[in-house]
Parts: structure tokens; C-alpha cells; sequence
């Protein structure tokens, strides 16, 4: 069956200028794009919208991602969700620490558009094979 409904991303960011890169590199993909600028806010919206997929910055305010990613992992419905931190600082053990907590990719500000693209359509289509059932 084609795949037809838009896909819904949630961008989780406080800082505006990465927001903007984050949806400049999305836009006219067919995404419908959501944005929360605080952890609290993250997981409000990440519950009540189900997105396909989440861009996670892990240092915000009131929750940081690793504790939105870690409520999340916790609920049925959010074992699968594709969620890909994005970080301003990359010190030794970080990637584990974001793995450990559930995420499914990890990239490194000031993030590649390009990058972070082709990135997201992989795990999109990954998602949905996965989901394909055996
Ligand atoms: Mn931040």
C-alpha cells in the first residue's frame, strides 16, 4: 500500500536559530513539522500528537532530552518512535549516555542540513519496513 499521510516530525530546540536550520532543512519535503522549545513542552506534545519521528536537543530547559527520551521509552506506544539527539557538546561518553537513554541517532551543532535530511528520510523508511509485518 503507498504510503500516503504526511509524516509528522516533532523539533525539540530553545535555541531559535537552530530551529530555523532544523525546519530550513525540512522544508518541501512533504513533513508536517511541530516545534516544542522546552522538555516539558516536548513531552506534552510529543503524547498527545504521536509524531513519526523526534529531533532532540538534549540541553533544555525544565526536562532535558535525555528525560523526555527516557519517559518516552517507558510507554508501549514510544518503543519504536525514531528519535535523533542533536548536541551542542560532544564530550566523551555523551553518545553512550544518549544511546543508554534511548535514542536512535546522535548528531553533533552545528548540524548539516544535508546531513540531518537524508538522516531523517532514513529512518523514516526504516520505521516503516520495520513495521512491515513478517
Ligand atoms: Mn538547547
Amino acid at each position: 500500500m503507498p504510503e500516503t499521510t504526511p509524516k509528522k516530525i516533532l523539533i525539540v530546540e530553545d535555541n531559535p536559530q537552530n530551529i530555523r536550520v532544523v525546519r530550513l532543512s525540512l522544508k518541501g519535503k512533504g513533513y508536517i513539522l511541530q516545534e516544542a522549545a522546552d522538555g516539558r513542552e516536548a513531552l506534552a506534545i510529543a503524547l498527545r500528537e504521536s509524531p513519526d519521528l523526534i529531533i532532540m536537543d538534549i540541553q533544555l530547559p525544565h526536562l532535558s532530552g535525555l528525560e523526555v527520551t527516557r519517559e518516552l521509552r517507558e510507554r508501549p506506544d514510544f518503543e519504536q518512535m525514531p528519535i535523533v539527539a542533536v548536541t551542542a557538546y560532544a564530550m566523551k561518553g555523551d553518545k553512550e549516555k544518549a544511546i543508554d537513554a534511548g535514542f536512535d541517532a546522535y548528531l553533533t551543532k552545528p548540524v548539516s542540513p544535508r546531513e540531518l535530511a537524508s538522516l531523517i528520510a532514513e529512518m523514516l523508511l526504516r520505521k516503516r519496513e520495520a513495521s512491515v509485518p513478517l
